[in-house]
This record gives C-alpha cells, sequence and structure tokens, in this order.
C-alpha cells in the first residue's frame, strides 16, 4: 500500500465520522456507525490537524527537533551496595552507600527513594486497588493456593536505619511505595551527596504472588532466587514531572537515574551469581577451569559450557560450606539486578557488536530442567538480539548480556534478563514453547535498548519501551528464519483489536491503559512497521530510528522526543499519523461496492 492510499483510506474514514457524527471541538467519544465502536481522541476530530496544541511547547532543554538541547540535565546516582542472601528465612539484608549528584538547576530540599518491594505488604496502595477474586466462581488450585500462602505471607521492606557517612541519623518518612529523606540543608546545583541506608525484605515465592522477583522452590529443596527490584533507590527527579510520585502498583514498571554501582552478593557457598556487571572477583568465586573456559568462550564459534549440566547437578548435592560474596561492577546502568542458584549451569559466548569493535559476552544460566532447550536456543537468541538492535538502533555498549531461567515468565534489567519458558518434564517441547523462548528473550534482551539505554519512563509510557523493543523484535524474528510465527508486528494479526470496544490511544497513562498488551505492545509494533514499510521506506525510518536512538542514548526520552525525531531524521511530515495511532483508536474503515 502505497502513502497516498493511506491517506485517502483515512480521509475515507473521517468523512464517515462527519456524515454519522458530526465532530465537536475537543469531544472526547464519537459513536461510530451504531453502538458497537467507540472512538477515543484525546482532542481534535480533524484527523490531519498538527500536533502543536498536544505536545509539548519547546526549549532549550528538549529542542523542537526532538534532540536534547544546550540546558538539557539528569540527575547522577551511584550505589555501593552490600547484600546477603539468607536462605533459612529466604531474606536478603541490605547495607547500601548512595551518592547523589544534583545535577539539575535546582535546589532540593528532599529526596525520594523507590520501595518497590512495599507493594506486597497488606494495606499497600497496590493491594487496596485490586479487585478480590469473585468466590461465587469456581477458583483454579493455583489461586486457591495463593490466597492460603497470602495469609501466612506478608512482604514489605523494612529499613532500619537512614544515615549520613558519620553515623548521624537522618529522618525518613515512608508512603506506600516511595520514602523521602529529610536532607541536613538543601542541597545546591550540582552538588554531592552521601548517604547510608539499611534495610531487610523477605524475597516472595513465586506461588504465592506473581511477581518480577521471586524464588521457585524445587521438589529437592533446591531454589533459584532471581531478585530485582531490591534494593532502595532513587526516584528520578526531572524536568518533566520534577520527583517522580507515581506508587508502585506492580503493573507499569519504573523509571530510574544512571549511576554507577559496586554490588557484593554474600550467597551460600554452593550457589552460582548471574548479575548484572562484570565480576571483579572470578579468582574467588570461578574454579580455574571454568575462568579457562570462560576466556575460551570469547572467541569460540558456539556458546561454550562454563558450568555443564552434569556439573551442576552434582554441585547441588553439595552441602554448601558457609557464605561466599560475589562482587560486580556495573558502569552507566540505571538499575540492577542478579539471579543465584545451586541449580544453574552456565554456558557464554563472545558476540562482536556491530557497528563497534567491542565483544560482548552472551550468557545463560539454567536448570537442568531446561534442557535440552537453553543450552540450544538461550544464548544463541541473546547474540542475535545482540546483533539486530545494535543494526537497527546503536552498538551495544555493555560487556555482557545475561538470560537467566527460573520463575519470572519474561522482564528486563541493565545487561540481565529472566526468561521462564521450559520443556516437559521428559525434556521433549513443542514448537510454541521453542519459539516461545526465542522470542521472549529476544524482547527481553532487546529491553537492554528501551528503556534500560535509551531511558523513557516506563512508569508512565509503556509503549515507549515495550511498543519499540517488540517492534525491532518483530524485524529481529523476521531474520531469525522465514515465516517465523510473530505474534504481534503483522497488520492482519492486530484488525480484531482495531475494531473492539473498550480500547485507549496508545498515549494514555500506563495504568490507564486497557487490553495492555495489544494496546502497548502490538499497536505500537504494527504502527511502526506501516510507518517503515508503507509511509517512510525502510531507509529513511532506519536513519530516523537510528538517529532518535544516537540523541537519546543514556539520555532520558519523552514521546514528543521521539515523534519530532522522526520527522525531523526523515523529512516528512508525520503529525497525521501520529495522531491517528498514537493518539486516538480511529481506525481505517473502508469497503468497497
Ligand atoms: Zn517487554
Amino acid at each position: 500500500m502505497t502513502s497516498s492510499l493511506i491517506i485517502i483510506v483515512s480521509l475515507l474514514s473521517c468523512l464517515t465520522h462527519a456524515v454519522t457524527h458530526p465532530p465537536t471541538l475537543f469531544e472526547d467519544h464519537e459513536f461510530h456507525d451504531g453502538p458497537w465502536i467507540v472512538i477515543e481522541r484525546l482532542d481534535h476530530p480533524d484527523t490531519f490537524r498538527q500536533l502543536d496544541e498536544i505536545l509539548p511547547t519547546p526549549d532549550e532543554l528538549r529542542l523542537a527537533s526532538g534532540a536534547p538541547g544546550p540546558e538539557y540535565w539528569q540527575q547522577q546516582v551511584d550505589y555501593d551496595i552490600k547484600v546477603r542472601l539468607d536462605e533459612a528465612t529466604r531474606t536478603l539484608h541490605g547495607q547500601e552507600r548512595i551518592t547523589y549528584h544534583n545535577n539539575s538547576p535546582h535546589e532540593l530540599r528532599y529526596l525520594w527513594l523507590q520501595l518497590d518491594q512495599n507493594r506486597f505488604r497488606r494495606d499497600s496502595l497496590a493491594n487496596r486497588s485490586t479487585s478480590s477474586p469473585d468466590f461465587t466462581q469456581d477458583q483454579s488450585l493455583r489461586s486457591m493456593r495463593q490466597h492460603l500462602e497470602l495469609k501466612e505471607w506478608e512482604g514489605g521492606c523494612d529499613i532500619h536505619r537512614v544515615a549520613l557517612s558519620d553515623g548521624s541519623d537522618l529522618e525518613f518518612t515512608v508512603v506506600d511505595t516511595v520514602m523521602r529523606i529529610e536532607l541536613p540543608k538543601p542541597l545546591a546545583s550540582e552538588a554531592v551527596f552521601t548517604f547510608d541506608v539499611d534495610w531487610s525484605h523477605p524475597v516472595v515465592r513465586n506461588t504465592t504472588r506473581r511477581a518480577r522477583s521471586s524464588y521457585e522452590l524445587f521438589d529437592d529443596g533446591h531454589a533459584i532466587y532471581e531478585i530485582a527490584q531490591w534494593f532502595p533507590r532513587l526516584c528520578p527527579y526531572t524536568d518533566g514531572d520534577g520527583w517522580q510520585n507515581k506508587a508502585f502498583l506492580g503493573s507499569s514498571e519504573f523509571a530510574t537515574e544512571f549511576g554507577d554501582y559496586t554490588v557484593a552478593i554474600t550467597v551460600p557457598e554452593t550457589h552460582v551469581v548471574a548479575s548484572t556487571g562484570v565480576l571483579a572477583n572470578s579468582d574467588e568465586v570461578l574454579s580455574q577451569r571454568q575462568r579457562t573456559r570462560l576466556t575460551e568462550s570469547m572467541t569460540a564459534q558456539e556458546p561454550v559450557l562454563i558450568i555443564t549440566p552434569e556439573e551442576a547437578l552434582a554441585n547441588e548435592e553439595r552441602v554448601s560450606d558457609g557464605n561466599r560474596t560475589w562482587v560486580f561492577d556495573a558502569e552507566d546502568v540505571r538499575d540492577f539486578a542478579w539471579a543465584s542458584s545451586p541449580t544453574f549451569a552456565w554456558d557464554a559466548w563472545g558476540v562482536a557488536i556491530p557497528g563497534s569493535d567491542r565483544v560482548t559476552l552472551a550468557m545463560s544460566y539454567f536448570p537442568v530442567e531446561g534442557e535440552p532447550l537453553w543450552s540450544r536456543y538461550s544464548t544463541q537468541s541473546v547474540a542475535h538480539a545482540l546483533e539486530m538492535y545494535s543494526h537497527f538502533t546503536i552498538p551495544y555498549p555493555y560487556p555482557v548480556a545475561i538470560s537467566v531461567n527460573g520463575p519470572v515468565g519474561g522482564m528486563e534489567y541493565p545487561m540481565i534478563c529472566f526468561n521462564g519458558p521450559r520443556p516437559e518434564d521428559d525434556g521433549t517441547y513443542t514448537q510454541r514453547t521453542k519459539y516461545g523462548l526465542i522470542g521472549v528473550i529476544i524482547h527481553e534482551v532487546g529491553h537492554n535498548w528501551f528503556p534500560m539505554i535509551i531511558n523513557s519512563d516506563e512508569r508512565q509510557w509503556t509503549w515507549m519501551d515495550e511498543g519499540l523493543t517488540t517492534f525491532i523484535q518483530y524485524l529481529a524474528q523476521e531474520v531469525w528464519e522465514d515465516d517465523y510465527p510473530s505474534r504481534r508486528g503483522e497488520p492482519q494479526n492486530i484488525v480484531r483489536y482495531m475494531m473492539s470496544e473498550n480500547q485507549r490511544p496508545i498515549m494514555s497513562h500506563g495504568e490507564s491503559i486497557i487490553q495492555r498488551g495489544n494496546n502497548a505492545y502490538a499497536k505500537p509494533a504494527t504502527a511502526l512497521n506501516i510507518l517503515r514499510e508503507t509511509v517512510l521506506g525502510r531507509e529513511q525510518f532506519d536513519y530516523a530510528m537510528r538517529e532518535f536512538s544516537r540523541r537519546w542514548a543514556f539520555k532520558r526520552p519523552e514521546p514528543a522526543d521521539f515523534f519530532r525525531t522522526m520527522e525531523d531524521a526523515s523529512g516528512t511530515d508525520l503529525d497525521w499519523f501520529w495522531r491517528s495511532w498514537f493518539y486516538s483508536t480511529d481506525h481505517v474503515d473502508v469497503s468497497v461496492e
């Protein structure tokens, strides 16, 4: 389809509205051709009107071109964390030193920290805003078990102490999932403030609550811990929103600042730890044989097993001889996550990153329950994602990229992601499981770009990380093999959704969207696919997408920065496209008689 046909089609759609229901300025809802479809628009019925009133006024911080301007600023927060996993109580105990760099032009009188684990308090806003199940209907065994376990278990982050580095206490106030710290004196622009926080919290079991961080217990008593959103970390303070003050309700993800991390993770001696960052004490925690294999994997032709499945089985049978501390360093990351288990097999493979001279180690950690699927496809999928996203955006800037199998179905953090699919107990698997694993790994590794490097606010705009990631995931799957069974990205897969009731425009707050998978993943991925194939053409689209990624790498783009950059770099007015695809629930409606 050509762009002129799209315009004609959009015009026809517009005309139908005009005939059935005369448009009124700033009307929220229009009923179109009877009661079965609700068209929702954010402001204006003219399909081709420019977005002038909708987009924020550009300034020297965020330019009209969509680029960051000369006055652009963002905060930096560095963390030095010591954390211990107590397996007997499944609890994390942490001590952290936080260094806050106030790069804003403003004086700050207090700091806000995020305590995501407080979502699991009984009286959390997340719990109080969740509907209870309908017990007049049948309940699944899983759901009943969950409710019984929740009677016994309560999560939440206990803050033991907040103090200056000289030891004197600082006052703090917890408000649901955030905590305000009173500064001894206002923090001037360009000043740096260092303070300590001691805390602990129980790790939730995956059968008790579906969570982005949890542990899985096997029948033999061994566990896999996937640990994320686990330490008190600064809320972002930004030019657009001031302090981020949207509570963590469990659905919309998070926004954070970039910083450098040193994290010392103490776990039982039999555990193997996978983590954001580079292992700084490999000579203390890895055997000579493991270190040799790791070196070989950098230049190998295929993934090299650092711990074989047989070695993993032998390891988990040992009795832990006390604890061991793994130390990781990570630079310029917006978060930090890790996983720990005595069950892990581990493979690694050096991947030459397109467009740079970097070799990144693609790695996977998995229990034997993941075999043979995981050693066949996980690290291969990580490598493919590294190559594809580097090609379509900017070269991957980090030294490692890790995929871990455990209790979490699919979740991303800088340099590490958690992916759930496993074969049946006898090791066989369906095509659906195989492609499900490859797809989820490509997707979660892809999140390293959106939003881990191109740092959009996930709490606010789900589509900016999920939509952009899903779009390039679709392109990557097309390259993986012909006729890859992609769920999202093809226009034909989204027709039913586009005609369905109860939609919200893509440009809706993350907690307000309905039909989340279609709204924030499939529709933006399909829109960008059409923009690339039909409106701009691949050459202009890819140029603009790379320019957006280059401009906003390690910075914080807003939606308008994306819309403006795509127009600015492609030399094409796309206001009409953003208006209909992102700011309304309009759909094409034509027939030939
Ligand atoms: Zn995602």
